[in-house]
């Protein structure tokens, strides 16, 4: 086949939109990956030849089921449960479960579709799903939240193994989440398997998983730093979000010397100039995890502003890690950040940054780590979960650290390999962590044939 036969990026896309109609986000993420690898496989005929993006763009399979539970009350509440599974080219389906009101079809689509790329860029034997609930975990009971886990699992068990599909948290699924569904799988199947991941440590978790995906994101800053002969240390910081991955995100940065001046929820967010210190870290991992408050009493606390219903990006900081959710930065936010002297952006939330927006800050050459590859430690410790569970063994938590460092420092140099060259400034991080998430996935299944 000629070159100029092979079907271009906006062909592509004009069918996808069409197949999928409506759901604005898939078709944002696959976009944003089929911009570069269209690019990439121009000249390379058996991606052509056998479809390859085309099959990667359209999931395995997705199970969509109803969830009947009791509240306090007494009334039955009905929700929708999702399970996406994306791709096993090169492992059993992984990724996380959201439980949030705005969970729907295109948001599961897009998250499991990322996290293929993402965990073929771990090096690890993981493929790509995702899965959730369109339910609102906010104010209720603990009761409530058990009951709904286990009426979910009820229905996911059949779906999922740890050969076939392994799950953990995301927005909404934290410790207490998983804690619930992995004793509903257990009580269903009666066998204990590493089948979930994010798991207590009492009950074959790994040291560092609550961790690692915080963690990692300032790792991948560092890198990205290290490689302009710059680092952390003295840096304001701006971080969005006050879940899981902003405050692992905080307590790193904190750690390695910069000054953290915002966090954020779903109301607003606070801006404290003086910085977040390890106390006042701890406050808000209190606040936020164990107590389930809002942010706004930080304010009060510590006698800060707190902005309602506004994002942080107006604030002037050298580096942005918008760790809360997707599309919470706009091409406006990125204007704004760069008129400050915004630096780098290190992407925590999977596609918290609007498309046009990453086109602003890499036209404007500020280092930009895509989440796919920023965000890739804490499935990467979930991977060692798996493994760990499988020869029944927990390793120390300094054996953890320094392999989660190792993978992340792995994920920069592929993307650095793939994404120089470009006649730009910085290398081009975007596509660099697409092409080389890519490759494995795709090699993988040209050696199936068409299955
Ligand atoms: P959490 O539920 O622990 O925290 C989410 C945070 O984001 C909360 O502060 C929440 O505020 C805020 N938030 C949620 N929705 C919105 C919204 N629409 N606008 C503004 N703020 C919002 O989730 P995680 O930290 O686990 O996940 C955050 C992001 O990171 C997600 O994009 C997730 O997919 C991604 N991610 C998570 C990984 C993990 O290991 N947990 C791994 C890789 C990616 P509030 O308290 O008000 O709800």
């Amino acid at each position: 086949m000629a070159i100029s036969d092979h079907v271009d990026v906006d062909q592509f896309m004009a069918g996808l939109v069409r197949r999928n109609p409506g759901e604005t986000e898939f078709h944002q993420a696959v976009y944003e990956v089929a911009s570069n690898v269209f690019d990439f496989i121009r000249d390379k005929e058996i991606y052509h030849e056998m479809q390859i993006f085309r099959r990667i763009a359209e999931p395995d399979r997705i199970v969509s089921f109803r969830v009947c539970w009791t509240d306090r009350t007494g009334n039955i509440r009905v929700n929708r449960g999702y399970r996406v599974q994306n791709s096993n080219a090169i492992g059993p389906y992984k990724g996380g479960l959201r439980f949030d009101p705005s969970v729907n079809q295109s948001i599961l689509k897009f998250l499991a579709f990322e996290q293929t790329f993402k965990n073929s860029l771990t090096g690890l034997p993981l493929g790509g799903g995702k899965g959730g609930s369109d339910f609102n975990p906010k104010g209720k009971t603990n009761n409530e939240i058990m009951r709904f886990c286990q009426s979910f699992m009820t229905e996911l068990h059949r779906h999922i193994g740890d050969h076939i599909d392994v799950p953990a948290g995301d927005i909404g699924v934290g410790a207490r989440e998983i804690g619930y569904l992995f004793g509903q799988y257990k009580r269903l199947t009666n066998r204990f398997s590493g089948v979930l991941t994010g798991k207590g440590l009492e009950f074959g978790g790994s040291p560092i998983r609550k961790e690692a995906t915080g963690y990692g994101v300032v790792y991948m800053m560092q890198d990205m730093l290290a490689r302009c002969d710059d680092s952390i240390e003295g840096k304001t910081c701006l971080i969005s979000g006050s879940g899981n991955v902003s405050t692992y995100t905080a307590e790193k940065i904190i750690d390695l010397g910069g000054n953290v001046v915002t966090m954020s929820d779903s109301s607003g967010y606070i801006y404290d100039k003086d910085g977040i210190d390890t106390d006042k870290l701890e406050y808000i991992i209190d606040l936020k995890i164990n107590k389930r408050g809002r942010i706004s009493e930080y304010a009060k606390e510590y006698g800060v502003p707190f902005f309602d219903s506004e994002r942080p990006w107006q604030v002037p900081g050298d580096l942005v890690f918008p760790c809360a959710t997707q599309n919470e930065l706009s091409e406006a936010d990125a204007d704004i950040l760069i008129k400050n002297g915004c630096m780098a952006v290190s992407e925590g939330a999977n596609m918290p940054v609007e498309q046009e927006g990453v086109q602003k800050f890499v036209d404007a050459d500020i280092l930009f780590a895509p989440s796919k590859a920023a965000n890739a430690g804490g499935v990467a410790i979930s991977g060692l979960e798996m493994t760990q569970n499988s020869i029944r063994r927990t390793w120390s938590k300094d054996e953890v650290h320094e392999s989660l460092q190792k993978i992340m420092h792995n994920i920069h140099e592929q993307c650095v390999e793939y994404g120089s060259n470009t006649g730009r400034k910085h290398i081009d991080y975007v596509r660099g962590a697409n092409i080389a998430g890519f490759l494995k996935v795709a090699n993988a299944m040209v050696a199936y044939g068409v299955v």
